[in-house]
């Protein structure tokens, strides 16, 4: 079992030229909401790390953070705020493609997708847009909690088919029980190694 991943925030920016160089980086993307804060805490075991990422002025840029065994982790904006003006979206997501697009060394970006809402309009774009440009990607869908224990077949099948993908390759996670967290801290120590 891995244990906790040893985070250090290393900076904010907002546009991949301003980031150092990395030997490998895990990028963690969703909409706003989906848990994505939650999990970077669970993964490094400490409760107010990816708030840092939440702090003014910090939730719509992309926030770096270092491993203490070597690599970085990507901290994306969430999109589809649905309060923000259409202009401001606009540049987020310019800045989430062109991280994507030019981002060296980047060996996986992790997808969130809420477990109990499923995949959204945004996240099947999303994947799609992953797709088009050959960027490796695995989708983690958060909050196994929140299914109930009858449904979780069923909706195991019905979230990986909206992905297009088999059931087996989706990982399932809760931040607040500790479902499979240990297990995703081991795909993404295997990411960067
Ligand atoms: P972010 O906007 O993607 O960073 O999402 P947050 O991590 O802030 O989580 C959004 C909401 O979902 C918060 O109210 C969390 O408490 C809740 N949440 C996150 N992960 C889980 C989970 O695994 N289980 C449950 N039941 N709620 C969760």
């Amino acid at each position: 079992m891995a244990s906790p991943l040893q985070l250090e925030f290393v900076q904010s920016a907002d546009r991949v030229s301003a980031l150092p160089s990395t030997r490998a980086e895990v990028a963690f993307v969703g909409r706003s909401n989906v848990g994505k804060s939650s999990l970077i805490n669970a993964m490094a075991n400490h409760r107010q790390l990816a708030h840092v990422s939440k702090a003014p002025g910090r939730t719509r840029l992309l926030n770096l953070f270092e491993l203490r065994t070597g690599g970085t982790l990507m901290d994306l904006p969430g999109y589809g705020y649905a309060k923000a003006p259409p202009k401001q979206r606009a540049g987020w997501q310019q800045m989430i493609e062109g991280y994507l697009l030019e981002r060296e060394n980047l060996v996986m970006v992790a997808v969130l997708v809420d477990g109990e809402v499923g995949p959204t309009k945004l996240d099947a774009q999303m994947l799609g847009w992953l797709r088009a440009h050959v960027i490796p990607h695995t989708v983690v869908a958060t909050k196994h909690d929140k299914v109930k224990s009858s449904a979780r077949i069923k909706r195991k099948r019905e979230l990986a088919q909206k992905c297009d993908l088999e059931p087996g390759d989706v990982v399932w996670v809760s931040a607040s029980k500790g479902t499979n967290i240990a297990h995703l801290r081991g795909l993404v120590l295997t990411w960067l190694a």
